[in-house]
């Protein structure tokens, strides 16, 4: 030490040397004043002080320069230090002579003086202003991030690799239905199995934080404390040590279950049909092409394109309202036929399409379609009235009809067509042929129109006899299309067509003028007059200016009424009683024969019957074809035979074939008969050259 002190004296005495450096070195008695005996040169720039000013309180006593507010609390530090024997370390603000107050930090020991042996104390006060305001403003930045911490609406949490948390805010807390941050953490054992709804989430967590050391929008399904369920979206990192090593992961959490019922009902609305509720055909078409693309080689897939029967008669005649609640029934019909894994989709007005896959047979196809139909044409009853609709099916297959969604159903909705074309209320399988005919509603409606203009209609007539005099005393108009191309295509084929894409009104027009004239023609040259039966659609029926029309013909085409016959389907009559009977009275007054055709196969009552005003009863020919086999079916002809015989009307067997059947109506006392036995519908001529030779 003397050594020491000797070599620093080369350069200056230990004096220079404390007189240099920053702050104060002092020597002090413990009194109550501080009473300085040595003070270094560095007391002026922390106090703004000489040295002689202070030492031996000549200008101040230190005492006086410590703030008063931290006089007792440096006092007692420094003295607890000194009664254990310990240096001291005191943080306190003087105040400098210049008035402001600033902190200082002061480290001493307490020793003992040679002279007096009293105890003194020895340290250094350092300018802690810096210091101190670097502490505040890492008070007031941890403060602040406290207050977000606390009181932001995004959860926060620490988690650790083996899956628990650590810290949470009480945002975090919250959202997870716990009262506080503490009972969270403490509670959630397991984030694997107690957060997360889908257990592999956590597992997909820690891989993307593997792969990208972080999460972003990380959606998931969780467990709120009340097992309700919430959705979340994450983001977190992972925190590692300097070497690497995994501490845990920090990141936020965002309740997103609001956004995400917005999305989900977004998503249904826009896959579903406001309606009824089923697909809509967008995401009908998206679960066919997936359907197509996961179809194993010895699976099929159908679809089967469902189409009601005349529905705008049951939205006409009920209202929109009724007609809304019925493809609300059709809906829950075809739902019910379906299994597990089906689809069915509301294409469009009361358009329906039904998705069927896995089947191991293109068979079974055809039962769905049949369980369809019947289920379907169920009765539906509203307001006591029982109301009847059909609808007519098409169906196309895969592998063997297309492969691709948009073919598929282009197919299936050709071969409903037809189905249609068919009568209705049934099924038709796709054909090539169909699609080679392309029967799409756009080009039957073009060719239709193009028909009637080009005069490609015309009529055969089909002769009616008399049993018991063998003379033709009636004939039928039947409409025939002969396509330029040579086609003849039927009636029952385009008349539904007709009537479907609005066309059967000035058609059925064109016929009502054509029979009239041609037979105001008949009488012209001499023949016998008979009346001509004309068919009238269900559509025509409706019309309120039907009678007026009839009227109108026969003034112009000049026929007098009686001459003409108005077949009218028993179905058609059904649809609208109160109207069919007004205007069968109508037509009645005006003296135009009216009759019920293809009667037998509707719903009509006998109580019905009574109240419309017809002349004749066609009995429909699916009851004589089989008559001669068919003991159940003679009874019923012969019942209807007495029916009608007793509501005074005419009876006429519509599609008598043989001379055993001929025979058997005529014993049983039917008036006429209408069939290919007594004729074929033939062309006008040649009807004529039979009236002609029974002149
Ligand atoms: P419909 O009024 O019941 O006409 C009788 C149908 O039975 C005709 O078929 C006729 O050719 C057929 N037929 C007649 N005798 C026999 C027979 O002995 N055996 C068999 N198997 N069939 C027989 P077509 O001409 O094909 O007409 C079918 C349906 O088309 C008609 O049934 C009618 O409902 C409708 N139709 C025909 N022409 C018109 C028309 O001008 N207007 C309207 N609205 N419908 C029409
Ligand atoms: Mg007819
Ligand atoms: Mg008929």
């Amino acid at each position: 030490m003397t050594n020491d002190t000797e070599r620093l004296n080369l350069f200056c005495t230990a004096e220079d040397l404390i007189d240099t450096l920053p702050g104060l070195v002092y020597c002090a008695r413990v009194d109550e004043y501080w009473t300085m005996e040595f003070v270094s040169a560095g007391c002026l720039d922390l106090a703004g002080y000489q040295v002689d000013e202070l030492l031996h309180n000549r200008i101040t006593c230190f005492e006086n320069l410590i703030h008063p507010d931290d006089r007792a609390a440096v006092r007692r530090q420094v003295m607890d230090a000194l009664e254990r024997g310990h240096r001291y370390h005191v943080e306190y603000r003087i105040r400098h002579r210049n008035g402001q107050y600033r902190w200082v930090s002061e480290r001493g020991a307490a020793f003992r003086s040679d002279r007096s042996s009293e105890p003194m104390i020895a340290g250094h006060i350092q300018d802690a202003t810096t210091k101190k305001e670097a502490e505040a403003i890492y008070r007031e930045a941890e403060r602040r991030y406290r207050s977000i911490f606390e009181n932001t609406i995004e959860g926060i949490y620490q988690s650790s690799p083996d899956g628990r948390f650590v810290t949470a805010n009480p945002a975090m807390a919250r959202m997870f239905g716990y009262s506080s941050p503490e009972q969270f953490v403490a509670d959630i054992k397991g984030i694997e199995e107690e957060l997360y709804v889908e257990p592999t989430r956590r597992n997909d967590f820690l891989s993307l934080i593997e792969q990208n050391g972080q999460v972003r929008e990380f959606e998931s399904q969780a467990y709120r404390r009340d097992r309700s369920i919430i959705w979340i979206s994450e983001n977190a990192r992972a925190v590692r040590d300097n070497d690497g090593a995994l501490l845990f992961f920090e990141g936020t959490v965002e309740d997103i279950t609001e956004r995400k019922v917005q999305e989900t009902v977004a998503q249904y609305q826009a896959t579903h049909d406001s309606l009824t509720g089923l697909l809509n055909r967008n995401a009908l078409a998206c679960r066919l092409a997936e359907a197509l693309e996961r179809r194993r080689p010895h699976e099929y897939v159908a679809v089967l394109y469902v189409d009601i029967d005349q529905f705008k008669y049951v939205n006409d005649s009920l209202g929109h309202h009724m007609g809304d609640q019925y493809l609300r029934i059709v809906a829950s019909r075809l739902s019910a036929c379906l299994r597990r894994g089906d689809s069915v989709a509301r294409q469009g007005g009361d358009e329906f399409i039904v998705l069927l896959e896995g089947l191991s047979a293109g068979e079974e196809v055809d039962q769905y379609a049949q369980t369809i139909l019947s289920n379907i044409s169920q009765p539906w009853r509203i307001n006591s009235v029982d109301i009847h609709a059909t609808c007519s099916i098409g169906i196309s297959i895969a592998p063997s009809d297309a492969l691709d969604a948009d073919t598929m159903l282009r197919h299936a909705d050709a071969a409903m067509f037809r189905a249609k074309a068919l009568g209705r209320n049934n099924y038709r399988h796709f054909t090539a042929n169909l699609s080679n005919r392309a029967f799409d509603r756009l080009e039957w409606s073009n060719r239709l129109r193009n028909a009637l203009t080009q005069g490609e209609f015309l009529l055969h007539y089909q002769p009616k006899v008399e049993v018991l005099t063998g003379r033709i005393v009636g004939a039928e108009a039947l409409l025939r299309w002969q396509t330029p191309n040579g086609e003849s295509i039927s009636p029952a084929d385009f008349i539904p067509l007709a009537e479907e894409v609005g066309l059967i009104v000035p058609i059925g027009e064109w016929v009502l003028r054509e029979a009239c004239h041609m037979n105001r023609q008949w009488q012209c040259a001499g023949y016998r007059p008979i009346p001509i039966a004309v068919n009238i659609s269900a559509i025509q029926l409706e019309r309120a200016d039907l009678v007026e029309k009839v009227i109108g013909i026969l003034e112009e085409t000049e026929l007098t009424p009686r001459y003409l016959e108005l077949e009218i389907t028993e179905s058609a009559l059904m649809s609208d009683v109160s109207q069919s009977i007004s205007t069968l009275e109508r037509l009645r007054r005006v003296g135009v024969r009216s009759a019920i055709d293809d009667f037998g196969t509707g719903y009509s009552s006998l109580a019905h019957l009574k109240r419309f005003a017809v002349d004749t009863l066609k009995i429909d020919r699916s009851f004589i074809c089989n008559i001669t086999r068919d003991r159940g079916n003679i009874s019923i002809v012969q019942a209807i035979i007495s029916l009608a015989h007793t509501l005074g009307l005419t009876v006429v067997a519509e599609g008598v074939e043989t001379p055993e059947e001929y025979r058997l109506l005529s014993a049983r006392g039917c008036d006429q008969i209408q069939g290919f036995y007594s004729g074929r519908p033939m062309p006008a001529e040649a009807l004529a050259e039979k009236l002609r030779a029974q002149r």
